[in-house]
């Protein structure tokens, strides 16, 4: 009997099982897709605090996940680099609230605006690949002996047999597999087209026709994007397709004749609160982290370290 089962090989899911079996615990993962399958994989993916509640507690994990990918910023293979990027307003704004977790966030000059913009920050934070990060994680949890059993679980309590603790990552799927009725999906559209040599990226939250942004990476550029709450079709509408073209080259003009490569759609598991937490009365010990929002990969290692602890405390109660 493995001693720990996680739910879900999602950012969230993959996190938390390296992080337990690199602490010396003997966990396994049981996930019904692989991670580039999920929401994980269509992420932008900044480190950026965005549909992810409550405030306080987003700071404290966000804080302890940007010192992580500092650190992975230098590790060759892992698909993370550490990149300048704009904030743009269309009217005056105060500082980010996030901002104390972030060295060096400046108010823009406004000569570095793009035109239409009133204000805007700008800072640098890790921009993570995910379809090289998610392979990068996969890599290390096997190194530590960690496996991946492809199945769907319904009901956390089946696991009894198999676990002394359950810890449920499944992302959206945690609606149905605990009954979470504050579950909800964001859906997020985006464009995947060939880099044209840019290395900043921009985001406007304000844009009136939707939430816009522009995240290079290594080969190409995620444009984005959509932010609907309770849609759930996964099928990418073209119309919205080119109206994120049409905003993201209007930010930056060597967009427009960029070869388009993907379309793609990612739901968000969007949630009033981030659930992280014990919860008593199962079958089985059951530790949930699950409903990151728009902010999976940036509070990542916050939540794993956090959920970590609540594993180590169920598996050994007096130590
Ligand atoms: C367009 C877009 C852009 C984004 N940009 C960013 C960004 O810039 N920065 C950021 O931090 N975040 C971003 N996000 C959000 C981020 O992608 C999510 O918060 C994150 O992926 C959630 O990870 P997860 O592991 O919880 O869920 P998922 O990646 O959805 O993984 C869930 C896992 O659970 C499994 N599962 C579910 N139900 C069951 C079951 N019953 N039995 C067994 N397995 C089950 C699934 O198969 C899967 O393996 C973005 C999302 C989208 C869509």
């Amino acid at each position: 009997m493995a001693k720990v089962v996680v739910i879900g090989c999602g950012v969230i899911g993959l996190t938390t099982a390296l992080l337990l079996r690199e602490n010396g615990l003997d966990a396994r993962i049981v996930a019904a897709a692989p991670p580039q399958e999920t929401t994980s994989a269509v992420a932008a993916a900044i480190w950026y605090p965005y549909r992810a509640y409550p405030e306080d507690a987003v700071l404290r994990w966000g804080s302890r996940a940007l010192e992580t990918f500092e650190g992975l910023a230098a590790v060759p293979g892992a698909g993370v680099r550490m990149r300048e990027g704009f904030e743009l307003r269309r009217v005056s704004a105060p500082e980010p609230w996030w901002s104390a977790a972030v060295p060096g966030v400046r108010r823009c000059g406004r000569e570095e605006l793009p035109p239409g913009y009133r204000d805007g920050h700008t800072f640098v934070v890790p921009v993570v690949e995910m379809p090289v990060y998610l392979r990068y994680l996969q890599r290390r949890f096997a190194a530590t002996g960690g496996t991946v059993e492809r199945r769907v679980v319904s009901d956390p309590d089946e696991m009894a047999e198999e676990a002394r603790v359950v810890v449920n990552c499944a992302g959206l799927g945690a609606g149905e597999l605990v009954g979470d009725g504050s579950m909800t999906p964001i859906r997020g559209q985006i464009l995947r087209v060939r880099n044209p040599g840019l290395d900043r990226f921009f985001l406007d939250e304000d844009d009136p026709e939707g939430v816009t942004y522009v995240v290079p990476r290594s080969e190409d550029c995620i444009l984005g994007g959509t932010a609907d709450e309770g849609a759930w079709t996964t099928e990418p509408d073209p119309e919205v397709a080119d109206a994120i073209l049409r905003r993201c080259s209007a930010l930056e003009p060597r967009l427009a004749d960029a070869e388009v490569l993907e379309h793609r759609v990612g739901l968000r598991p969007g949630r009033p609160e981030v659930r992280l937490e014990m919860e008593a009365g199962r079958n089985v010990s059951l530790v949930h982290n699950y409903g990151h929002g728009g902010s999976g990969v940036t509070l990542s290692w916050g939540c794993a370290e956090e959920a970590v602890r609540m594993v180590a405390g169920a598996l050994d109660p007096a130590g």
